[in-house]
């Protein structure tokens, strides 16, 4: 690598708000086997929307957000703040000894009883039977809804279906990269059957779903055992790892300071599609280097 062709390289990358911070990732992106995408807030907005509300029988809609509510408020998950959002305007009863329930969910005790929000295995783990609503959350995670399920005391008073909407490049990203022969992952805590409807969306061929925010590095190190050189593009703090790991990281500039400072490329623009420039532009700069 002439240091001349570094320099126009990351000039030219820097002038398109794509900062390389180092000259080995130049290098490293133009042998890049699989990019691996954080779904949340990388290919998808990261500002979910409660799209549909479900009580079971004998509640109501505003008894199912007013006790989410009640837990929600105490969590900085984006998936609470879509649910708080809902709620505004419900008078929420407080919550004494609120958890996170990583990968899960989250409880806490609400007027006398225990209250659990979370996904599938939230449930399973508290023993909830979702009875009539079971063919409702299947049908919602079929539309690639993620479903917060509520309980209280054991018993499910409904669901609450969220949508992230995809960002707006985030289909030609896939489209393009895999015309270049880059293989095309996503990544997510999101359960397997909502995660696999937003992969289709958006022409993704590999689900990586289920995955707790401390197995994503893992899973870098899987596909990397296997001979691949892994891209991992993030924007959490639960990436930073991830980011390390992969033999280059990208960082949405969008998102924390731990990702950014863990990534070896940075996306001003927290466009996706800059994956495609970034490695365009390196193939152009080691093409001049030879
Ligand atoms: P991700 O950010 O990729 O969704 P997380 O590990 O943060 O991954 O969460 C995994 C899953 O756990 C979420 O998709 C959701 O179903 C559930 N979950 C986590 N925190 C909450 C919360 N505060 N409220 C409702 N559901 C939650
Ligand atoms: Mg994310």
């Amino acid at each position: 690598a002439t240091p001349m062709a570094v320099m126009v390289g990351t000039g030219l990358g820097a002038m398109h708000g794509i900062l390389f911070k180092n000259a080995g990732a130049l290098e490293e992106a133009t042998k890049l086997d699989v990019i691996i995408f954080d779904k949340t807030g990388t290919l998808t907005m990261g500002q979910p929307k409660v799209v549909e509300l479900v009580a079971a029988p004998d509640y109501t809609e505003d008894e199912v957000l007013r006790v989410a509510g009640a837990i929600e408020r105490n969590s900085e998950h984006p998936l609470a703040l879509a649910v708080l959002e809902r709620a505004d305007g419900i008078t929420l009863p407080a919550a004494t000894g609120f958890a996170n329930r990583e990968g899960r969910g989250a409880s806490a005790e609400v007027e006398g009883a225990t209250v659990v929000v979370g996904n599938r295995l939230a449930m399973d783990e508290e023993k909830v039977a979702l009875g009539a609503l079971e063919a409702t959350a299947e049908r919602l995670k079929g539309a690639g809804r993620t479903v917060v399920h509520v309980a209280r005391g054991g018993e499910l008073l409904g669901l609450i279906a969220i949508a992230d909407a995809p960002r707006p490049s985030a289909r030609a990203t896939v489209a393009a990269l895999r015309a270049r022969g880059v293989k095309v992952a996503m990544l997510t805590g999101d359960n397997e059957g909502t995660a696999r409807r937003i992969a289709q969306e958006l022409g993704v061929e590999i689900v990586l779903a289920d995955v707790l925010p401390g197995d994503k590095a893992g899973k870098v190190k899987e596909l990397q055992a296997q001979g691949q050189r892994v891209g991992m593009v993030g924007d959490g703090v639960n990436d930073a790892p991830a980011l390390t790991q992969a033999d280059v990281g990208f960082a949405i500039g969008a998102g924390t300071d731990v990702a950014i400072e863990s990534a070896d490329v940075v996306l001003m623009r927290s466009d996706p599609y800059d994956v495609v420039g970034a490695l365009a532009l390196s193939r152009a700069t080691l093409r001049k280097m030879h």
